[in-house]
């Protein structure tokens, strides 16, 4: 190990503890949510130190990135990085689904019924694979159903802005239930990204409403991942179980296309 390395550890290693530092503060005495730190567009080095300074989930959203990283680290066999949950966080096309079942423990963003689909028939396929190939069972796929908190139609939401789709508040209902009749698959519960320029307090209230009705319907879908670097105090505050934290961990991404 160079002293290049090392020296990164440490950094990343002080700024857990800031963001761990904020989170216990926001808490405040309530439970503290699971931090998953966003990993996206940093490399698989970073996530094996963090995996070594005790961070058990990470969050990606591009599969061709996620695919490889979680593939170099699992072959880590006995390294704390095997071991690591891979959170999906990002806009995922169906056609993807086969190869994220491979690695991710959780999608978070399910936003419509094919990708349900999808979904559900590659777990399906993934533990026909896994019992053919003598590899250990895989839980099912957990799944959270992404809502756009943006107060607009569900005919104007773009399906292509990156991390900030989501289905409307009214298609939750439906598509949570899709999740829970679906094979291979288990219904964890609401994700959402607070609209850019909104108050995200405002924002995460809304969440935890339509949180708590899902909760009624589905006791067991109990999980609300909210809050990012900027607005995780407002998401702990709103009740968040899962925040999702890039930037303040990693540092600043570098720039893309
Ligand atoms: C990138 C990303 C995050 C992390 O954002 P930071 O501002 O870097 O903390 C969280 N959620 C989603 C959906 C993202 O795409």
């Amino acid at each position: 190990m160079g002293c290049g390395v090392t020296a990164r550890k440490a950094e990343l290693a002080a700024n857990l503890q800031q963001v761990r530092a904020r989170i216990d503060r926001a808490a405040a005495g309530r439970t503290v949510p699971e931090l998953i730190v966003v990993t996206k567009y940093f490399p698989a080095s970073d996530v094996a130190a963090l995996a070594e300074l005790g961070v058990r989930d990470v969050g990606e959203n591009r599969d061709q990135e996620a695919s490889a990283k979680a593939a170099e680290l699992s072959a880590q066999a006995g390294s704390p990085a095997a071991d690591l949950r891979w959170h999906f966080i990002g806009q995922l096309q169906t056609n993807k689904a086969k190869s994220v079942v491979r690695y991710a423990h959780a999608v978070h963003s399910v936003d419509r019924a094919p990708l349900v689909a999808a979904l559900s028939k590659a777990m399906l396929a993934e533990q026909e694979r896994r019992r053919d190939a003598g590899l250990p069972a895989r839980a099912d796929l957990v799944c959270l159903v992404q809502v756009d908190l943006e107060n607009r139609p569900s005919h104007d939401r773009p399906r292509s802005a990156p991390g900030r789709g989501g289905a409307s508040p009214d298609e939750v209902p439906g598509l949570a239930g899709l999740i829970d009749a679906a094979d291979g698959l288990v219904l964890g519960g609401l994700m959402a990204v607070a609209p850019l320029g909104a108050d995200p307090a405002e924002a995460f209230g809304r969440l935890a409403g339509y949180a708590g009705e899902l909760r009624r319907s589905h006791p067991g879908a109990t999980m609300m991942s909210a809050g990012m670097s900027q607005d995780l105090e407002a998401a702990v505050a709103a009740g968040a179980t899962h925040l999702r934290v890039g930037s303040d961990v990693l540092g600043d991404r570098p720039a893309v296309g």
